[in-house]
């Protein structure tokens, strides 16, 4: 019994020292790698948190550039509109003017041949003799002379009578 429990002390204390030297060691051992290890995952995880943290800045960024980029492309779809919208408005303008242009060369030339029809048709009396011409009924016809136009009264280089002109 005594002698047992000697043995078994004995064979325990043996077993302490070994187990104390291993687990000295074993603790040493793991205390060194944690340290280390620790000190390494510490780093790491200063490195994952740095990087963590740029890469919510960086997204952060990337939405902030996002919400930019859209502004952008909405103004120029703003501008593309604006541009749209004058480039509609100077057609308008421009067809407008053209058909104004239109308008007025068709009357120009509308009353270009008016002229010419009332240069044509304007009729002027002339006397038997002299070198004017003269308004119907002028005095200085005494009755006398007869009608032509216009044109061909100032073709033959009459000048308008000074009493009735
Ligand atoms: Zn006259």
């Amino acid at each position: 019994m005594n002698e047992e429990k000697e043995q078994n002390n004995g064979s325990k204390k043996k077993i302490s020292k070994e187990q104390i030297k291993t687990i000295v060691i074993a603790v040493l051992a793991v205390t060194l790698l944690g340290f280390v290890s620790s000190d390494n995952t510490q780093e790491l995880s200063n490195k994952i948190e740095n990087l963590t943290d740029s890469n919510n800045n960086l997204s952060a960024k990337i939405v902030e550039l996002n919400e930019v980029l859209d502004q952008k492309n909405k103004e120029i779809q703003n501008l593309e509109n604006a541009q749209n919208e004058i480039a509609a408005n100077n057609q308008i303008s421009q067809d407008t003017s053209s058909s104004n242009t239109l308008v007025a060369d068709s009357s120009a030339s509308q009353s270009t041949s008016n002229n010419i029809n009332d240069e044509n048709k304007q009729f002027v009396w002339v006397g038997n003799s002299g070198t004017k011409y003269h308004n119907q009924g002028c005095r200085t016809l005494k009755g006398n002379g007869h009608q032509i136009t216009l044109e061909k009264a100032l073709s033959e280089g009459r000048q308008p009578c000074k009493v009735c002109h």
